[in-house]
């Protein structure tokens, strides 16, 4: 799998310190924000700092230390912002590609949490 990192994304630029953010959690590897436009009463941003473009490319690339460091600040995310899953829960997705409608091409994951989400996807008719 070949992949072309766009350096002009708007999550570059975050992490160059160009624009803002609501920072939520920062290691040596990755960065939580707070999504600008939420789609839930939580829902943050988490992306690693290496230039990867979509999950199936950090799966793929990243290096063992960033890719368990992502994981980690992911589940104490979750649990800081009272969404772990043996108490109300929460959902995570990650858009990829075309067909996944991704928005911003460097690797992010959406936490998504604070009330009742519905279903993941409408039923094709
Ligand atoms: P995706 O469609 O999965 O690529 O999602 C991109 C997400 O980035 C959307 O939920 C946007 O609201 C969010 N977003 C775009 N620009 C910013 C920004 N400057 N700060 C925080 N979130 C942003």
């Amino acid at each position: 799998m070949s992949y072309t990192y766009d350096d002009k994304n708007i999550f570059a630029m975050i992490l160059r310190g160009d624009i803002p953010n609501t920072t939520v959690k920062e290691t040596e590897h990755t960065l939580a924000f707070r999504d600008i436009n939420p789609q839930a009463p939580v829902h943050i941003l988490l992306i690693p700092k290496g230039k990867y473009v979509t999950a199936d490319d950090f799966a793929a690339n990243a290096s063992a230390e960033e890719i368990v460091d992502f994981w980690r600040c992911y589940g104490e995310i979750a649990a800081e912002e009272g969404l772990a899953a043996d108490g109300p829960g929460h959902r995570i997705i990650s858009n990829a590609g075309e067909h996944g409608l991704q928005e911003v091409p460097h690797f992010h994951v959406h936490i998504l949490g604070g009330q009742g989400l519905g279903p993941i996807l409408t039923p094709r008719g």
